[in-house]
C-alpha cells in the first residue's frame, strides 16, 4: 500500500503544489529556518507577509543577531507564541558565533540551536539542503493515520510516526524531499482535518480509511485549551501593549483595565520569567 501511495503522490504534487515562498529555488536555509519557526503555530496566509518583511530586514542570521532581541519580538507582531521570536534571535546569535553565520545542515547540529526541535531540524535538513530524512508534522500524521492506519484522527505524536514516513520515502534524495512535502501538502489542501476531499484525492484508491467507509473513530489527542479568557490571551495583550509603546510603561499601568487583575499579574510574571519582557525601575519593556 505504501508504494501505491508514493507512486500516486509524487506526480500529483509536481502538478498541484502551491507556490509558496519557501519552495522557491534559492530561497536559502535561513529563509527556510525562519519560515519553519513562523509556521509552527500560525497559518500560512498570516506567515507570508511577515516572513517577507522579516527576510528583507534581516536577510542573514548575522543581521538578526546584530539587532536587539526587542526588534525581533516587535517584528513578530501578531504571529502568536512570541517566544519563537526570542528563540529565533538566540539561534541567529548561535549561528553567527559558532557556525560562521551559516545555518547548519546536519540534524544533530541543528538541534543544538535554541528553539529548534526535531521537526524543525529535519525540515531544514530536507527542504533547505535536500537531505534524506523523514519529516513529520500534524498534516503528515493525519494523512498517515487515515491512509495507512484507517483511523479518522492521528494518535498523540510518537516515534513510530518517523518510521511510517520513512517507509514512504523513495530511495533518491531529491524524490524523498519531494515526498515529505507532498504528504504535508495533501494534508493541508485535500486531506484536511474537518472535511477531507476524498473524491479529489490522488491516493483514494490506496487509502485504508476511505476503503473502510470513513468510520468515525475516536480522537484520543489532548484538546488544546480555549484561547478566549485564557492566560495566553492576557499574555498576548501585554505583548501587544509593549510592542506598541514608544517608551517603557510603569508596571501598574500595563493592562490597567484588564477584567482579571490576578490573571494580568500572572501574565506579566510569566512573560518576565520567559525573558519576553523585562523590567527596569518598575517599568516594563521589551528585551533590550
Ligand atoms: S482518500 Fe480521503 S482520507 Fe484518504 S488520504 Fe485521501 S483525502 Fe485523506
Amino acid at each position: 500500500m505504501q508504494s501505491a501511495i508514493a507512486e500516486a503522490l509524487l506526480p500529483w504534487y509536481r502538478a498541484n503544489a502551491r507556490e509558496l515562498p519557501w519552495r522557491a529555488d534559492g530561497f536559502g536555509a535561513w529563509g527556510v529556518l525562519v519560515s519553519e519557526f513562523m509556521l509552527q503555530q500560525t497559518p500560512v496566509a498570516r506567515v507570508i507577509p511577515l516572513l517577507e518583511a522579516w527576510l528583507s530586514h534581516w536577510p542573514t542570521p548575522t543581521s538578526l543577531a546584530e539587532d536587539a532581541p526587542a526588534e525581533a519580538v516587535k517584528a513578530w507582531a501578531n504571529l502568536g507564541y512570541p517566544r519563537r521570536a526570542l528563540w529565533l534571535h538566540r539561534a541567529a546569535v548561535q549561528i553567527r558565533d559558532h557556525h560562521d553565520g551559516v545555518v547548519p545542515r546536519d540534524v544533530v547540529t541543528l538541534l543544538s540551536l535554541t528553539g529548534v526541535g526535531d521537526y524543525t531540524a529535519r525540515a531544514v535538513a530536507v527542504f533547505a539542503y535536500g537531505d534524506r530524512h523523514p519529516v513529520v508534522d500534524t498534516n503528515t500524521r493525519r494523512v498517515m493515520a487515515r491512509a495507512i492506519d484507517g483511523t479518522a484522527h492521528p494518535a498523540q505524536p510518537r516515534p513510530a510516526d518517523l518510521d511510517q514516513m520513512a517507509a514512504l520515502l523513495p530511495a533518491s534524495r531529491a524524490e524523498a524531499a519531494v515526498m515529505n512535502a507532498a504528504v504535508m501538502e495533501l494534508g493541508q489542501v485535500t486531506c484536511t482535518a474537518r472535511s477531507p476531499a476524498c473524491g479529489a484525492c490522488p491516493i483514494a484508491d490506496a487509502c485504508a480509511w476511505y476503503a473502510a467507509g470513513r468510520p468515525d473513530t475516536p480522537d484520543t489527542r489532548r484538546k488544546q485549551a480555549r484561547y478566549e479568557g485564557s492566560d495566553r490571551q492576557a499574555r498576548g495583550a501585554v505583548m501587544r501593549e509593549l510592542r506598541g509603546a514608544t517608551a517603557p510603561i510603569p508596571q501598574q499601568r500595563v493592562l490597567a483595565d484588564w477584567h482579571d487583575a490576578a490573571q494580568r499579574d500572572r501574565a506579566v510574571l510569566t512573560l518576565l520569567e520567559d525573558g519576553l519582557i523585562e523590567t527596569t525601575g518598575g517599568e516594563l519593556h521589551l528585551p533590550r
